[in-house]
């Protein structure tokens, strides 16, 4: 078991996951107001993979990702589809669980609804009235932010600087500009609401991740995760919320930075795709994924055209190597024993074992994604050059840590029909109807297949 680290945003500091108790991680999830687009899809990815890597090492790790099902954004957005807030909600959330499962990445071991929560909600709430740490106006709660000291160490905000971007309709009903709201009253317009002490309403937003992430992990949990968007208020008022209460909450802090688009200057058409499920028709869900991983998780990713050609690339790269370096299932290397290389007096620092050791070891230095995929791509240059045994089991077990490892599967040859469908696709495109060519590649994509282009022509690639 490797000592893995991770740099923590509240502290600054490194600190060291401690493999002597299950490793809880809270990361935030979509509030399901439209279908998600790729800067979503980061923490979704890094957050898993995290949880993959410890439990890789030996440590017992749980993952947590919410969804929030009530939201302003949520109503409105119901309303204009026309549809009832729930339904809407419900929609939505399908189709989140839907395009994720497209990553082929499993699913996290909670996925709690704030709709289901509402108890745990009010509970908190509660007690927060009870401790003097929040007060009721108007029938909405709001939390009482100068009464917690610590408020603003996590995002090092003045309170001068700080805005929750609630509505300024709120004002007159808040003590003090700073105070955020917990619960509001029942309006009109919304077609949901709970029973509360405080009259009928629903949970404001940041109340919700208090609650689920202490019912999931305990009242104390190793990492608290998510975008670096959301380090203030929605952290900031979280820590709020359950520190005022009692509880240790989140013993360290992990944000992913932003996917940045170049948007304005792109129409769709040059390529840009912003929906998750556009970007896995498009591209295939290991191009998606190995971009993803391409930056390290706390830095900004770019997106465009140039990025994700150059992760389906990469990916081609890793495929290739895996049709030209076939697995021998029977009497391989095992990853871990000295390779055959070494065996015969080989180098042990580019020996494909050492290789996935160091690959590791980039992981366990604050989840290095970029660094470890060098090693793995360095280890495809060599074999390539050279004979290399051992390399495509070492490969594939680099792999198999950041979800790539479809990539070693032998495609087995497609079938006729997809290879009947791939010739009638080269027709239509001949003939300029590209209307016909996009519907075949939608079939040949329900039968999971996609086509690719290079060199010696068209040709077909699996997409699981
Ligand atoms: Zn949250």
């Amino acid at each position: 078991m490797r000592e893995v680290r991770i740099r923590d945003t509240l502290s600054g500091e490194p600190r060291v996951v401690d493999p002597s108790e299950e490793v809880g991680i809270y990361a935030c999830g979509p509030t399901v107001y439209s279908r998600i687009h790729i800067g979503n899809a980061r923490p979704f990815v890094v957050f898993s993979l995290f949880a993959r890597f410890l439990r890789s090492e030996g440590y017992r790790a749980r993952l947590v990702v919410n969804v929030t099902d009530v939201n302003d954004k949520i109503y409105a957005a119901a309303a204009a589809a026309g549809e009832p807030s729930t339904e809407f909600a419900a929609r939505m959330t399908a189709a989140y669980l839907e395009d994720t499962d497209r990553l082929g990445l499993g699913r996290p071991d909670a996925e709690p609804l704030a709709t289901e929560t509402i108890a745990g909600i009010v509970g908190l709430i509660a007690d927060l009235v009870e401790s003097g740490h929040a007060y009721e106006s108007g029938g909405d709660v709001y939390f009482r932010v100068r009464s917690f000291e610590g408020y603003g160490k996590l995002s090092n905000r003045r309170p001068e600087d700080m805005d929750q971007g609630e509505e300024a309709g709120l004002a007159s009903l808040k003590e003090d500009a700073l105070d955020f709201a917990l619960w509001k009253a029942h309006k009109e317009a919304e077609d949901t609401s709970w029973d509360s002490p405080w009259g009928r309403g629903r949970p404001a937003w940041h109340i919700e991740c208090s609650v689920m992430a202490e019912q999931e992990l305990g009242a104390s949990f190793a990492i608290h995760g998510g975008g670096s968007d959301l380090v203030f208020p929605h952290h900031e008022n979280e820590i709020a919320q359950s520190e005022a209460a009692g509880r240790p909450f989140a013993r360290a802090w992990m944000h992913n930075g932003m996917v940045e688009s170049a948007a304005a200057k792109m129409s769709k058409s040059d390529g840009n795709i912003f929906q998750l499920s556009e970007a896995l028709d498009r591209y295939g869900r290991e191009a998606v994924v190995a971009y993803l991983i391409s930056g390290h998780y706390r830095q900004p990713l770019a997106f465009g055209p140039a990025q994700m050609q150059q992760a389906v690339a990469q990916v081609e790269r890793l495929r290739n190597f895996f049709r030209e370096h076939p697995i021998d299932e029977l009497g391989g290397w095992e990853p871990g024993e000295d390779s055959p290389s070494q065996q015969r007096g080989g180098s042990v620092e580019s020996s494909p074992g050492s290789r996935l050791e160091v690959f590791r070891d980039a992981l366990a230095d604050d989840f290095n994604t970029p660094r470890a995929m060098a090693v793995a791509f360095e280890l495809v240059g060599e074999a390539n050059r050279s004979e290399v045994p051992g390399a495509p089991e070492a490969l594939r077990e680099m792999l198999e840590l950041v979800g790539l490892e479809s990539l070693a599967l032998d495609e087995g040859g497609a079938d006729a029909e997809a290879q009947e469908l791939m010739i009638e696709r080269e027709r239509a495109r001949g003939e300029k109807d590209f209307a016909r060519a996009d519907e075949i590649r939608d079939r040949l994509a329900g039968l999971g297949w996609e086509v690719r282009d290079s060199a010696e022509g068209p040709r077909l690639v699996s997409r699981t």
